[in-house]
């Protein structure tokens, strides 16, 4: 789609009841409200529309269809690829609306589509409840959420959108629906895992569960000349660990000068960091035996404030930073596939890259694949590959080091990857048909049903099986 027009009288009805902002190009706070997390991504949007409410997305979505206008919605603005921001089109921005309710009794929380997940902490931990959200607490409820959610209550309570009863979305057509196991139950389905394919979620309904207000954690660094032999011993620990606990392995220099001392700061090194979903003194001694695989580095595990533990990673993703991250699902975690880890860990090109380990299985492997579109139930881990650099001179050297470990890595798995780590939005039809499977044919039909003309195209997009918006206005010039 190219530039686009936008008629003068239209944007000022537009304007006029619309209840939030409406940023224009040269408006002074343009170019802070179109960027976003990665530092890689410079869209020029032809329209910023932060809405104040429901009555905004609906609008916004009008506007847009009734202009013919490329469509980007942004919750909070963490997709790695840039997909919340386009050239030339109209951003769909929930940035603003970040309200969360709970309910402590019911054990719900009613969330918008702009919050991040350290909103939610913080309202659901007054009354010592949490859902599954991320790992980074500055990331969005919704984007996270209607692409999976994989997080440190992972094992114990699946992802996020396994806790969801009931979303509320605007779809294509500027209708609101209600999406639940009792109404919509076919979007319900999409909505866990399809992404934003079907329409702008406004409000999340999640189910809560008791948590904290301190958990046990671990958090313990190993010289990187063990990672064979820890992650072996991991692995064993973890077939027979209970669902309380989710780790994670982060591989890479880890170059924290705060952490370490000395030649510590830039040795090739590797961690793992868990919590246990449960009481603190059952966590702190199932988690023990994480502590003990060699000699550590550095051990920061304990017990904290489960707020606490869901943002002792926020400072290492700063806003604005360069980034491209892929994933991959695995089959298991062979000695030959720990190996190539630490080998592209050690070759990676900017000391802030890691290779990354993800435990699923447990609540994640035994939801019904039935229930709910999300890809990932089969794979026991999740490999992603993260680069994280800081200056653009060194983009090609990053992005080309995260494709020729997926390549490499590529034999450890069925080749199906987790939608919420795409580095650009590039991969196209044959990933999602790879990772979704017989699955896929089944979002076409949604996607048909809800959305024809694949008016919500910047995602990790399903295909309708017409032909879109785009591919007409190409045909017939329009
Ligand atoms: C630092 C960091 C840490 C992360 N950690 C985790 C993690 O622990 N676990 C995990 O599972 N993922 C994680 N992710 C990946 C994350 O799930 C995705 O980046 C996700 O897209 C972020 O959601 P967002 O709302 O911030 O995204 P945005 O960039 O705002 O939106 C991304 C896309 O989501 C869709 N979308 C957003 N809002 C809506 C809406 N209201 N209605 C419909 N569609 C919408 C749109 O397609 C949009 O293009 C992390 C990402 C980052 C950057």
């Amino acid at each position: 789609m190219g530039p686009q027009t936008i008629d003068d009288e239209q944007l000022t009805e537009f304007e006029g009841v619309f209840h939030g902002t409406v940023i224009r190009p040269d408006d002074a706070d343009y170019d802070d409200a179109r960027a976003v997390w990665n530092g890689m991504i410079d869209e020029l949007p032809a329209l910023i529309a932060r809405c104040s409410g429901t009555a905004d997305v609906i609008s916004a979505v009008n506007f847009a269809r009734e202009n013919g206008l490329l469509v980007a919605v942004r919750g909070g603005g963490h997709n790695v690829a840039g997909s919340a921001v386009c050239d030339d089109g109209l951003v769909i921005d929930l940035s603003e609306m970040t309200g969360v309710r709970v309910d402590p009794d019911s054990q719900t929380a009613w969330v918008e589509a702009g919050a991040t997940w350290a909103d939610v902490d913080h309202e659901t931990q007054a009354f010592g409840l949490a859902t599954p959200g991320g790992v980074v607490s500055d990331t969005g409820v919704a984007g996270l959420t209607l692409g999976g959610g994989i997080g440190h209550l992972r094992c114990k309570y699946g992802l996020s959108c396994d806790n969801l009863r009931s979303v509320t979305l605007v779809t294509a057509d500027g209708e609101y629906v209600t999406a639940s196991t009792d109404e919509n139950t076919d979007l319900f389905w999409g909505l866990r895992g399809g992404g934003g394919n079907f329409g702008i979620a406004t409000s999340f309904e999640f189910t809560l569960h008791s948590v904290g207000p301190e958990v046990a954690m671990c958090l313990v660094f190993y010289p990187s000349d063990q990672l064979v032999d820890c992650l072996r011993a991991y692995r064993h620990y973890v077939e027979s660990a209970p669902d309380e606990v989710s780790t994670l392995i982060f591989a890479g220099e880890l170059p924290d000068e705060e952490l370490f001392e000395g030649d510590d700061v830039h040795r090739q090194k590797f961690a793992i960091m868990g919590c246990y979903a449960g009481s603190v003194d059952d966590g702190t001694q199932v988690l023990s035996p994480l502590r003990e695989l060699a000699a550590p580095i550095a051990d920061f595990s304990g017990v904290m404030p489960y707020t606490d533990f869901q943002q002792l990673l926020d400072e290492d993703y700063p806003d604005g930073m360069r980034y491209y991250w892929k994933s991959l699902y695995l089959d298991d975690l062979p000695d030959s596939a720990i190996d190539r880890i630490g080998y592209w860990a050690d070759v990676a090109p900017s000391p802030l890259s890691t290779v990354d380990v993800w435990q699923l299985g447990g609540a994640i492997a035994q939801g019904d694949v039935e229930d709910s579109a999300f890809a990932g139930r089969h794979a026991p881990f999740l490999l992603g590959v993260e680069a994280n650099w800081e200056r653009p001179g060194n983009d090609d050297a990053n992005v080309e080091w995260v494709r020729d470990c997926l390549d490499d890595m590529r034999q450890f798995s069925d080749g199906s990857v987790y939608l919420n780590f795409p580095g650009f939005l590039e991969d196209g039809e044959d990933m999602m048909r790879t990772t979704f499977g017989p699955t896929y044919e089944r979002l076409v039909t949604l996607k048909d049903e809800y959305d024809p003309t694949n008016f919500f195209s910047r995602n990790q997009n399903i295909s309708p099986s017409g032909p879109s918006r785009t591919d007409r206005e190409a045909n017939t010039g329009e």
